[in-house]
């Protein structure tokens, strides 16, 4: 099946450079390839560069593949990178012990270059469709941004990280203002139209690749902002705020403007490791309903 997309990634572990060679030779026309020629090289790599397939060499001085193995899938970071064992030994319990590790599958050497090419396109086929699933699972389908789902696993992750090395974290609520009277007088098409613009507003407000923005439900967004202090979150929470209104989106059923507006809560500090981050999003929806009853169209912001 061809593909015009980037091409996925192999990383080729091996302390032999011709069995590097050889496997770059069979492979290289198809996928980009990179190399380690020992273990610790490995999983550096592994977690750097992010492959879609890993062709792991069993014996190799120091750090053996199993043990390569082993210290990837115990890092949450490679945990779901495939891995295939390359192999000279051919007998059942060695594949089986490869397989108990948690490889996909394996290759022997010597190579047969049609079977290893046929292995490796077809568990290549396989991780585009897992990450093809796993895509649109944590996407909100009609504003495109980050969903609900996707929102509670960074902001678990980005947690514990910010609890963890004792970091600033900021989380920030937002909610359209008067949206249901905006879908009463324009109807519900408008509305989800006027959804997506903000959406997409929103999401081109971000600079930072560590922030994300995800669609809560209904008419209501969120941010999660690492390495944010008060500042940050302030300077953010205005400038989302300016720039919904200057998308300038009629509404004129609100009493707060001629345009669409939006209310932002947002909560700043360095979380602790015994605390939930669910007291973060309380505090960030007392605070934004606090910015809904100070007159709407603004942003309050707490500090803990
Ligand atoms: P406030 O200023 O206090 O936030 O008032 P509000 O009217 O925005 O808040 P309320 O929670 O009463 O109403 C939210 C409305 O958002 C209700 C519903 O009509 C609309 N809404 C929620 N989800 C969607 C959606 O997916 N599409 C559309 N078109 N409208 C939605
Ligand atoms: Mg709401
Ligand atoms: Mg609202």
């Amino acid at each position: 099946m061809s593909h015009p997309e980037a091409k996925q990634k192999i990383l080729i572990v091996d302390d032999e450079p011709i069995n590097i060679q050889v496997l770059n030779g069979i492979l290289k026309s198809d996928f980009e390839i990179t190399f380690a020629s020992n273990g610790i090289k490995a999983c550096e790599l592994a977690e750097t560069t992010r492959p879609d397939l890993i062709l792991l060499d069993v014996m190799m001085p120091e750090m053996d593949g199993w043990e390569v193995c082993k210290r990837l899938k115990n890092n949450p970071e490679t945990h779901d990178i495939p891995i295939i064992f390359v192999t000279a030994m051919t007998q059942p319990q060695n594949e089986v012990k490869s397989l108990e590790l948690g490889a996909v599958d394996f290759v022997t050497k010597p190579f047969h270059h049609a079977v290893v090419k046929a292995r490796v396109h077809t568990h290549m086929e396989l991780k585009r469709q897992r990450d093809y699933l796993q895509n649109i699972s944590s996407m909100d389908g009609l504003t495109g941004i980050a969903n609900r789902r996707r929102f509670d696993e960074q902001l678990e992750k980005e947690w514990r990280r910010a609890a963890r090395s004792q970091t600033k974290l900021s989380l920030l609520l937002m909610d359209i203002d008067q949206f249901k009277l905006y879908n009463d007088y324009y109807g519900h098409p408008e509305g989800d139209d006027c959804l997506k613009k903000v959406a997409r507003s929103l999401a081109d407000s971000l600079e930072r690749p560590g922030d994300l923005v995800a669609r809560y439900g209904g008419e209501e967004f969120v941010f999660i902002l690492p390495d944010t202090g008060r500042d940050g979150v302030i300077f953010l929470a205005e400038s989302l705020r300016k720039n919904i209104e200057n998308l300038g989106i009629a509404h004129k059923k609100s009493t707060v403007s001629e345009v669409v507006t939006i209310s932002l809560g947002g909560v700043t500090g360095v979380p602790n490791i015994k605390s939930s981050y669910q007291t973060y999003i309380k505090i960030a929806d007392e605070c934004l309903y606090e910015a809904k009853e100070n007159g709407r169209n603004r942003s309050v912001v707490r500090s803990i």
